[in-house]
């Protein structure tokens, strides 16, 4: 079934992803560290589709996480307690106290506030929680600024001196077990080498901790290997972890990997469809029906998604393509080449399968696209497309 059929099956705006690219992605990354315990976590944010989850969960996956409520989804999915790290700069109690009481594999501490939150949840609730500490090694990931993590000046996980010094404190806690560390450095990365250099940074203090006999299990690389949206380089599967495995030599670690963008990024498009044409005075402008509350990638970081349309005839020229939404960041392009659109016309907008979906809203009281997989030549609906009802649901009875 191609895009047009599928426009027509359940309407536009549609997200569509390719199960068969999501698995090869998963297995070819797996491959990668091949002879080596490793543990790729999914990470949910990029695309928390139950279906995806489920998908991930078969081949063996374990999950990232960064609220209680992605737990839920990764459990509900299918996904092992032991294979599921909690991350995240802030955690509520209420959270905390739910991933220890599903006995997930660690969580991830990111500052020494929260250790002290979480070690006295644990001791209410009896139990002794495994964790890993976020350490900033205070590399420069070389990516656009709102999705850099690993310098100082951002405001994930701790430096190494204070992460030495929670280690320290956890392994003298009879509620807390130490036995991972992690860091993440920044997303959609085209060179390998700030990941190696992390990596170099942060197993010198593993092997500090060692001394202290703290005996970390877990290296936890992040997430953050990049995708091609238009000429990026990308990074080699072999060389990112031969890198990462050359810096563990002399350690016994299982590594950790949270791959989000990289398995499910070029995945997905975003289908829309062509309302109307017009210029204002030379200006082209393309207005579709799906909106920044669809896919706000563009507004939100300049990002480029190559776009398309099925329509391949007559002159070429150059257009903005804007959504219906109130203001002058709803762009999914800017100086487009096209041929003239008229309505009904289908675009295809690529690279959508990563902070698509997930990051989408009801702004402007628009109700969420629906969801589609295609998997061995055949489609089905993966998420039905809101209604009007789904958005008022929570208000309608204070009238
Ligand atoms: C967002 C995030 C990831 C995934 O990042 P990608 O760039 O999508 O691979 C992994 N780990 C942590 C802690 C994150 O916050």
């Amino acid at each position: 079934m191609n895009y047009q059929e599928l426009a027509k099956r359940y309407q536009t705006p549609l997200y569509v992803y390719d199960f068969d690219y999501i698995k090869n992605r998963y297995i070819s990354l797996k491959n990668a560290f091949a002879g080596r315990k490793s543990l790729l976590c999914y990470a949910v944010k990029a695309n928390s589709n139950l279906s995806i989850l489920k998908l991930l969960a078969q081949l063996g996956a374990g999950f990232d996480c960064v609220s209680i409520g992605e737990v839920k989804r990764a459990l509900i999915a299918g996904a092992k307690s032991y294979q599921i790290i909690f991350s995240g700069v802030g955690k509520s109690d209420d959270e905390l106290s739910q991933a220890l009481k599903n006995d997930i594999l660690m969580i991830n501490l990111e500052s020494p506030a929260e250790m002290d939150a979480l070690e006295k949840i644990a001791q209410s609730l009896g139990k002794k929680a495994r964790i890993s500490i976020r350490v900033n090694p205070n590399v420069d990931a070389k990516t656009h600024p709102y999705i850099s993590t690993g310098l100082n000046e951002n405001k994930f996980g701790v430096d190494i001196q204070s992460a030495k010094q929670m280690y320290i404190k956890a392994k003298n806690s009879e509620f807390l077990e130490p036995i991972g560390v992690h860091f993440h450095i920044g997303s959609q990365l085209s060179d390998h080498a700030p990941i190696i250099e992390a990596a170099g940074i942060v197993a010198k203090l593993v092997k500090e901790l060692k001394a202290l006999e703290i005996d970390i299990k877990f290296f936890d690389v992040g997430g953050g290997i990049g995708i091609k949206y238009e000429n990026e380089t990308e990074i080699d599967l072999y060389d990112y972890a031969q890198g990462i495995l050359g810096e563990l030599s002399g350690l016994d670690v299982s590594i950790v990997c949270e791959p989000g963008r990289f398995i499910v990024g070029n995945s997905g498009v975003l289908l829309t469809s062509v309302l109307y044409e017009k210029f204002n005075k030379n200006k082209r402008f393309v207005i579709v029906d799906g909106g920044m509350n669809d896919l706000i990638r563009p507004s939100l970081y300049e990002a480029y998604h190559e776009i398309s349309s099925f329509n391949q005839e007559g002159e070429t020229s150059l257009c903005d393509i804007v959504g219906p939404i109130c203001e002058s960041g709803d762009f999914f392009g800017k100086n487009v080449n096209l041929p003239p659109c008229k309505n009904g016309d289908l675009l295809v907008i690529k690279s959508a399968g990563a902070y698509g979906f997930s990051m989408s809203s009801n702004y402007n009281s628009r109700a969420r696209a629906a969801e589609v997989a295609l998997e061995n030549g055949k489609d089905r609906l993966i998420r039905k497309r809101e209604s009007f009802d789904d958005l008022i649901s929570h208000e309608k009875d204070f009238l």
